[in-house]
């Protein structure tokens, strides 16, 4: 038995019925005897949506009330997958960045994690109960909520593996893999099998935003294997060691 994150985008909790893959996996991870935890970014297009409604209302939003805005967005994603979750019977329960002890500096709109405080990560999951996460989200010492920078959540999900130890934190996205350049622009571009946090680092920090630079950082510092794979199909991905 292994302990397993898994961090669904964006596109991958886009839709309702993209919402039911996610549950389809996480219970065939279940099935094969394996813990999980869930971490989950807001629906395609959300996060955006949100930050166009704030410049409606003021040219200069304060940053703190950004925060509260943007992390709304990671609420309804992770309480539709805990609904579809629950409705098959598997003991699922939604969580806040709050909630699983994820504490960060005051750099509203791009805090840095300070560290995670997993108790009730880890006595959820000593219970059986797959916890779903919503990713790109902490609070600081005051409990003002924050968010850790576009793209966060995937270091939402290194941040949780590494806190907990996980076995692996897999990032599933809407492609199958790392390339040697973005494949949505160049279509030659080569899947790369085995990357490490290195070159990754190098990659992310040039642009490749499959991976949030921050979290490759983390990663590396807490020595997480990460793997990058679609969550639309079956198959090999990219390993970060
Ligand atoms: P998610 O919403 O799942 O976090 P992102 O849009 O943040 O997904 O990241 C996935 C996207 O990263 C891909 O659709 C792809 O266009 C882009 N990308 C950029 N560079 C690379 C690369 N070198 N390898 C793979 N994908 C890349
Ligand atoms: N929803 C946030 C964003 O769009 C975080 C993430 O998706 O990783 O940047
Ligand atoms: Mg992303």
């Amino acid at each position: 038995m292994a302990l397993i994150v898994q961090k669904y985008g964006g596109t991958s909790v886009g839709t309702i019925e993209r919402i039911q893959r996610v549950a389809d996996r996480v219970e065939k991870t279940l099935r094969d005897g394996h813990q999980v935890v869930v971490v989950l970014s807001a629906m395609s297009g959300e996060t955006d949506r949100l930050i166009k409604l704030a410049h409606e209302v003021t040219a200069t939003p304060d940053d703190r009330e950004m925060d509260m805005l943007l992390s709304t967005g990671e609420r309804v994603t992770i309480a539709l997958l805990a609904m579809e979750l629950r409705g098959r019977g598997v003991d699922a329960r939604s969580f806040t960045g709050r909630q699983v002890g994820i504490m960060t500096d005051s750099a509203h709109t791009k805090a840095r994690i300070a560290r995670v405080t997993s108790g009730r990560l880890r006595e959820a999951l000593d219970q059986g109960v797959v916890p779903v996460v919503a990713g790109f989200q902490g609070i600081n010492e005051r409990s003002d909520v924050t968010t850790l920078g576009r793209g966060g959540s995937d270091l939402s999900a290194v941040a949780v593996a590494a806190a907990l130890k996980a076995d692996r934190c897999f990032i599933f996205t809407d492609v199958d893999g790392v390339y040697t350049a973005d494949p949505n622009i160049v279509p030659a571009a080569k899947r790369i099998d085995k990357i490490s946090y290195e070159e990754m680092l190098e990659m992310a920090s040039l642009g490749a935003k499959v991976l949030q630079t921050r979290s490759v950082e983390f990663a590396a510092k807490f020595n997480v294997p990460v793997e990058v794979n679609s969550s639309f199909k079956e198959g090999k991905g990219t390993l970060v060691t």
